[in-house]
């Protein structure tokens, strides 16, 4: 992948930044994973640091929005994903890839979340996202509006890569049809560049699903424009 995005006709190798390796957190023992990924977090934004996280499981966003949210209490979240990922129960696990956004309206509280790309969830899910009106269709008049409603305000993004159709990103845990493809995409970052992003996470890349290994590529492409779109060094 190149550096350079003929997109955003910006260079990545221009920003200041720091790969930090991947966290070593302990298989199988979720609440210890989850202290991990808040104290480094703690230590992120103590410095005035932009996070960038990458996953795996959806999960990982809990933590990340519960301490940003100490840094900035105003916080609202930008949820970009396939699914509402609002139950409030996964089998009885109330932390889980499909309950994440749920913990997380848990702690901002009402009117803070925003989903975009939403096309799955139970009937009980859309009736509590229709309750909260946070899907935001994916026309520009109605991501304009967001982006007005949004001005100036501290906003979180967490990208779920199947959000993206299965047959451009498939090597995610739970694919959905009828997903954006990379020019919608582009589209859609145009769309949200105006916002005051204090951080934001890609997730649920599952490299062992895709044996072409494309998904990888893709999300790495992803990626960069994600952070040529909202890092201001
Ligand atoms: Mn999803
Ligand atoms: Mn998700």
């Amino acid at each position: 992948m190149e550096t350079y995005s003929p997109y955003f006709r910006k260079d990545l190798s221009r920003l200041p930044i720091h790969d930090m390796g991947d966290l070593d957190l302990p298989q199988g023992d979720k609440q210890a994973s989850l202290q991990i990924i808040e104290q480094v977090l703690s230590e992120i934004l103590s410095k005035k640091k932009f996070p960038i996280c990458l996953g795996g499981d959806h999960l990982v966003t809990f933590p990340i929005v519960k301490e940003s949210r100490r840094v900035h209490p105003n916080l609202h979240l930008v949820h970009l994903d396939a699914h509402t990922d609002l139950s409030d129960d996964y089998l009885g696990e109330t932390l889980s890839h499909s309950t994440v956004i749920k913990r997380i309206v848990d702690i901002l509280g009402t009117g803070r979340l925003f989903q975009i790309g939403i096309r799955s969830g139970t009937e009980e899910e859309f009736q509590t996202a229709k309750k909260m009106r946070s899907i935001v269709s994916l026309e520009q008049k109605a991501l304009r509006s967001l982006v007005r409603h949004l001005k100036g305000k501290p906003v979180y993004i967490t990208l779920d890569l199947d959000i993206f159709d299965p047959s451009l990103l498939p090597g995610v845990g739970t694919p959905e049809p009828g997903g954006l493809m990379f020019q919608g995409f582009l589209s859609l970052l145009r769309e949200l560049r105006p916002l005051r992003v204090i951080g934001f996470d890609l997730v649920e890349l599952t490299p062992d699903y895709d044996p072409t290994q494309v998904s990888a590529v893709t999300a790495s492409v992803i990626l960069r424009e994600m952070i040529l779109a909202f890092c201001r060094p």
